[in-house]
């Protein structure tokens, strides 16, 4: 019997939920006698591979990055599980919708809120516009 191909990805969360993954403590060894991890922030593998049975997601598409990290998941995998409220709701990452755009975000968290050097951050896509 083949061994299941499992990953995590960890896109715009806190890492609180790969955290309560590593407290299934004793239970990681049963799942590493059934799986072996080709991809996740606790593994040092830099490509997503071309083949994943299960993954496991954690957090919103909070960027442009995170938008073509999960097209290539969907792509690749045959079972994508959201992992977590942020993932299935949106929850914290959400919290900035109700205010429209990035804009006010970006002024509230870089400019008003800054005590040394406000600026804003000018990297392309680092804040999706909606
Ligand atoms: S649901 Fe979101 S806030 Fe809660 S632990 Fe997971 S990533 Fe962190």
């Amino acid at each position: 019997m083949s061994r299941l191909k499992l990953a995590t990805v960890w896109l715009g969360g806190c890492s609180g939920c790969h955290m309560s993954f590593l407290d299934l403590d004793e239970w990681l060894i049963d799942l590493a006698a059934q799986a072996d991890v080709v991809f996740s922030p606790f593994a040092d593998i830099k490509k997503y591979p071309e083949y994943v049975d299960v993954v496991l997601v954690e957090g919103a598409i909070a960027n442009e990055e995170h938008l073509e990290t999960i097209q290539i998941v969907r792509e690749r995998s045959q079972i994508l599980i959201s992992f977590g409220d942020c993932a299935v709701t949106g929850n914290v990452t959400a919290l900035r919708n109700p205010l429209g755009s990035a804009e006010p975000v970006l002024q509230r968290s870089y400019i008003q809120a800054v005590d040394l050097k406000p600026q804003i951050p000018h990297e392309p896509g680092i804040v999706p516009h909606y």
